[in-house]
């Protein structure tokens, strides 16, 4: 109950996106089960509502929430006119509405001022804050996407947009499969509620289950679970901790198709200027994080010594600390003597130490997992 007891009308009901969202799922939800009993669609249509799925759903992502949210990369007019058209057609609003709602979140997530704040509920973080009336756009806040053209006239034709893409998806798709019930219930009616709930899930989901190896502070976790439906998204700890970087999941075998996509967007040439945070820092805030977590669990396990884990957790990330220290001095030496004729000989030598060094590390990061999950499994006694 607490989801709707925190809603807040004082600046109104935000009547149209409130109506349309609430009628458009009720009669789907009732009409689909009869419309797959009766007129099931073909594997084709199936399909190609995967595929616009796909497309929708990372225009958001890669668009509105990486490119124009937090300028994780560039991408050229042309890049951007195709994910201003498939953004329309998710019916999320405008870019400029969406990023600044963002940005808000960003600025100041779990507080009272956060749009979409998990704090007031499961749902309300979900999609119930969609009923309150929007707060006015601070023009300070966008001031870049408000000097570029075509945010501006997406803005401006933001409701006609979102009407017009859609019912083009519907023509075209109808006209392609001779189909033009399933167009509608499928490819578009299906695909926005889909669309429309994977977005959501990433202010609620990924704001409440996983773990917080970046910032213990904020509700935001990651979660890779999360980002099967979310497009990568679920690595939200991370991002909410390194917001500017192109990427969620930092790890190449993170699911995180966004991340994947701007990257071959970028050897297109569509896309430019990849912002990624520094590995060394990345490595710096998980052992600051996770040393901190490691001492406040510490002190719920009051039957344990505690002095001595105490010391071997400050050992180890002080050891980790050193070597990040090291890598990234040998590091700036290397690129420095790399520039030089004369230094060849000195540049390897370096890239040896560096390599060198490297190994010791993940000793190190091994040994740290070792000694956090053993200090995990301790569960406090019962009082
Ligand atoms: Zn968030
Ligand atoms: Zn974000």
């Amino acid at each position: 109950m607490s989801s709707f007891s925190n809603l807040d009308f004082s600046r109104g009901v935000n009547w149209v996106p409130a109506t349309f969202i609430t009628l458009y799922q009720s009669i789907l939800l009732l009409a689909l089960p009869f419309y797959f009993y009766y007129t099931p669609p073909s594997l084709g249509l199936i399909l190609m509502t995967v595929l616009l799925i796909s497309m929708t759903e990372l225009s958001i992502t890669a668009g509105y929430h990486r490119l124009y949210s937090h300028r994780a990369y560039k991408a050229n007019r042309f890049l951007e006119s195709v994910i201003l058209f498939f953004s329309s057609m998710a019916m999320q609003g405008s870019a400029l509405r969406w990023s600044y709602d963002h940005r808000i979140h960003h600025a100041f997530v779990d507080t009272d001022n956060d749009p979409y704040s998990i704090n007031k509920g499961f749902l309300y973080a979900h999609c119930l804050w969609i009923l309150e009336k929007p707060r006015k756009i601070e023009d300070k806040v966008v001031s870049d996407l408000l000097s570029n053209p075509l945010v501006r006239l997406q803005h401006q034709w933001s409701v006609r947009l979102m009407i017009l893409t859609n019912v083009l998806c519907f023509l075209a798709v109808g006209y392609f499969f001779s189909d033009y019930l399933g167009a509608f219930v499928m490819a578009v009616w299906f695909r926005l509620f889909v669309c429309h709930h994977f977005t959501w899930f990433i202010n609620s989901l990924a704001h409440t289950f996983g773990s917080k190896p970046f910032s213990q502070e904020m509700t935001a976790v990651n979660n890779w679970l999360i980002s099967l439906v979310t497009f990568g998204e679920g690595y939200h700890n991370f991002h909410h901790t390194f917001a500017n970087d192109y990427r969620n999941g930092i790890r190449w075998y993170h699911f995180d198709p966004t991340k994947w996509l701007i990257f071959v967007l970028n050897k297109m040439g569509l896309a430019k200027d990849l912002k990624k945070m520094d590995p060394f820092a990345i490595q710096k805030k998980m052992i600051t994080e996770g040393k901190c977590h490691l001492l406040t669990r510490l002190q719920e396990l009051w039957y344990v010594k505690k002095e001595e884990i105490e010391q071997e957790i400050q050992e180890v990330s002080d050891g980790i600390i050193a070597k990040i220290n090291a890598m990234q001095d040998l590091k700036k030496r290397y690129l420095e003597a790399k520039s030089q004729d004369d230094q060849r000989t000195l540049a390897r030598d370096l890239k040896r130490q560096f390599k060198h060094l490297r190994k010791e590390l993940r000793a190190e990061w091994r040994r740290w997992k070792s000694l956090s999950s053993s200090i995990q499994k301790l569960k406090p006694l019962p009082i």
